[in-house]
C-alpha cells in the first residue's frame, strides 16, 4: 500500500518557482523604490510575545480575538506567529534604543499569519512587504510615504490600481464622530450582518469597511469622519492632499477606509484594484502616532504601510504575456558518449564563470539531451563529442535559427555575449 501523502495546512501554500519569480519582481521593485527614499531593510522575528499584539492591535479586533496562531511554549511563555509587522517594528525600535537616533526609515519582507477563512488572495500564511517610518511628523512626510507606495506599484506596471485616502481623525475629534456613527447605525441593526452587530459595541468604525454588500448599502448615508475633523486634523489632511497633488500622485477620497487596527490616526490609505473581488486591497497603511507610547516609548509620530505579496503576484501573473516568457537558461550542454562527460562539465563550469546560465543534459542519447535543452528554453546548445574534446573546438547550435558552428571557447563566449 502506498504511503499517504501529506498536504500543507489549509490556507498555507507553497511558493513554487514560477510564483516565486513573480514575487521576486515585486520585491525588486520595492527594493529599488525604497532605496531611492533612503529606507533600510530590517529582519524581525516571526515569533513574538502574544501580549505585543494584544496591547497594540487591541482585543476587539478580528486579528487578536480569533485569528492569531498563539500558543504556550515548553517554557510556559505565551507566544504567537506575527499577524502583521508594525507592532514588532515598534518593539524593535524601542528595544534597539533608537528613539533618539533620528528619523528611522525601515522596510521588511516576510511571512505573516492569520487564521482567516481561506479564499483566493486570502491565505493563513501570506507575505507582506512593509514600511515603517518613525519620527514622521507632518503631512508632507505622509505625502512622501504615499508617493513612495505609489512609485513602488507604478514600477511594477500593473494597470488599474487606485490610491484611496481618508482621515481617521484623532483622540480629540474621533469620539464625537464615533457616537454619531453609532447613533446612525443603531437605527439599522436589523440590516447589518451579525459581525457588524458585534462590532457596534466593540469597534463600530470597523463596520465602515465590512465586506458584506448589505452592510455597505446601509452605510450610504452614514456620517463621514472627513466631515468631522478637528482643526488640526483638517490642516493635516489638507496638507496631505496638497502634497500628493504637488508630487503628481493621483488619489481619491474614500470615507470607508478605516484600517482594522486600533492604533491608526489621521492618514489612512489603500491602493486597490477591482481585479481581485473583495480581496482587492493590495496595499494598506496609515499613521499611528499613538502606538510607540502605547508600547512604553516616548510620544513618537509614525506612519507605515504593508502590501500583500501574493495579491500583487496574482495581478502580475494575470497581465503577463505568455509569449514573452523569460528564458532562464542561456546554454544547455549536450555530451555525446561517456568519455566526454567530465570534459563537458568542465566546459560548463567555464561558461558559468563567464556569467552564463548553464544546464547540463547529463549524458545519454543526443535526442534526450536536446529535449532537455528545449524544455529548459535554452537559447544555445553546446555539443561536445570525441572530436570536439580532441580539437578544443566546440559545436554551438543557436536554437532560434538552427545555425551550427564550430568555435573555440573564447569565440563562443564572445558570440553569446554579443547575442545577449
Ligand atoms: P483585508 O481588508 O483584505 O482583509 P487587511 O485590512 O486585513 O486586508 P492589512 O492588515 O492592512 O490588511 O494588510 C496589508 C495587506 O496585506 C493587505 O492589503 C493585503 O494585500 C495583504 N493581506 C492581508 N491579509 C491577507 C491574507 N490573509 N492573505 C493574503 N494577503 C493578505
Ligand atoms: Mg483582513
Amino acid at each position: 500500500m502506498a504511503a499517504k501523502q501529506l498536504q500543507s495546512i489549509r490556507g498555507i501554500h507553497d511558493g513554487l518557482p514560477s510564483e516565486v519569480r513573480l514575487w521576486q519582481r515585486v520585491e525588486q521593485a520595492a527594493r529599488n523604490t525604497f532605496a531611492r527614499y533612503a529606507f533600510s531593510e530590517v529582519r524581525l522575528p516571526v515569533l513574538e510575545p502574544t501580549e505585543l499584539f494584544v496591547r497594540s492591535i487591541g482585543e476587539a479586533t478580528d486579528i487578536v480575538s480569533k485569528e492569531m496562531y498563539a500558543f504556550t511554549d515548553q517554557g510556559n511563555d505565551s507566544i504567537c506567529l506575527r499577524p502583521e509587522g508594525t507592532a514588532g517594528s515598534v518593539r524593535a525600535y524601542l528595544q534597539g534604543g533608537l528613539t533618539r537616533a533620528g528619523v528611522q526609515r525601515w522596510f521588511y519582507i516576510g511571512p505573516m499569519f492569520r487564521r482567516e477563512r481561506p479564499q483566493k488572495g486570502r491565505l493563513r500564511q501570506f507575505q507582506q512587504i512593509g514600511v515603517e517610518m518613525f519620527g514622521a511628523h507632518g503631512p508632507l512626510e505622509d505625502a512622501e510615504v504615499l508617493a513612495m507606495a505609489h512609485g513602488f506599484l507604478s514600477e511594477l506596471g500593473i494597470a488599474g490600481l487606485h490610491l484611496e485616502i481618508n482621515s481617521l481623525g484623532c483622540a480629540a475629534c474621533r469620539p464625537a464622530y464615533r457616537d454619531a456613527l453609532v447613533a446612525y447605525l443603531n437605527q439599522r441593526t436589523e440590516s447589518l450582518c451579525g459581525t457588524c452587530n458585534d462590532r457596534l459595541d466593540k469597534n463600530p468604525m470597523r463596520i465602515l469597511d465590512c465586506k458584506n454588500a448589505n452592510c455597505q448599502s446601509e452605510l450610504s448615508g452614514a456620517p463621514e469622519m472627513v466631515d468631522s475633523l478637528c482643526d488640526d486634523c483638517e490642516t493635516h489632511f489638507s496638507g496631505l492632499k496638497a502634497g500628493l497633488s504637488a508630487l503628481d500622485v493621483p488619489y481619491r477620497i474614500n470615507a470607508r477606509i478605516v484600517r482594522g487596527l486600533d492604533y491608526y490616526n489621521r492618514t489612512a490609505f489603500e491602493i486597490v484594484t477591482d481585479q481581485l473581488g473583495s480581496q482587492g486591497t493590495v496595499l494598506a497603511g496609515g499613521r499611528y502616532d499613538g502606538l510607540v507610547s502605547e508600547l512604553g516609548g516616548p510620544p513618537t509620530s509614525a506612519i507605515g504601510f504593508a502590501a500583500g505579496l501574493e495579491r500583487l503576484g496574482m495581478l502580475l501573473a494575470d497581465q503577463a504575456d505568455p509569449e514573452e516568457a523569460v528564458s532562464l537558461v542561456d546554454i544547455a550542454m549536450v555530451a555525446l558518449g561517456e568519455s566526454t562527460l567530465i570534459y563537458s562539465m568542465q566546459q560548463a563550469a567555464k561558461l558559468r564563470a563567464a556569467g552564463f546560465r548553464v544546464v547540463h543534459g547529463g549524458g545519454g542519447s543526443a535526442k534526450r539531451q536536446f529535449k532537455v535543452a528545449d524544455r529548459e528554453g535554452a537559447r544555445f546548445v553546446v555539443v561536445i563529442g570525441e572530436d570536439e574534446m580532441q580539437s578544443g573546438r566546440l559545436t554551438l547550435k543557436t536554437m532560434a535559427s538552427g545555425e551550427q558552428q564550430q568555435l573555440d571557447m573564447e569565440e563562443l563566449i564572445q558570440l553569446i555575449h554579443q547575442a545577449s
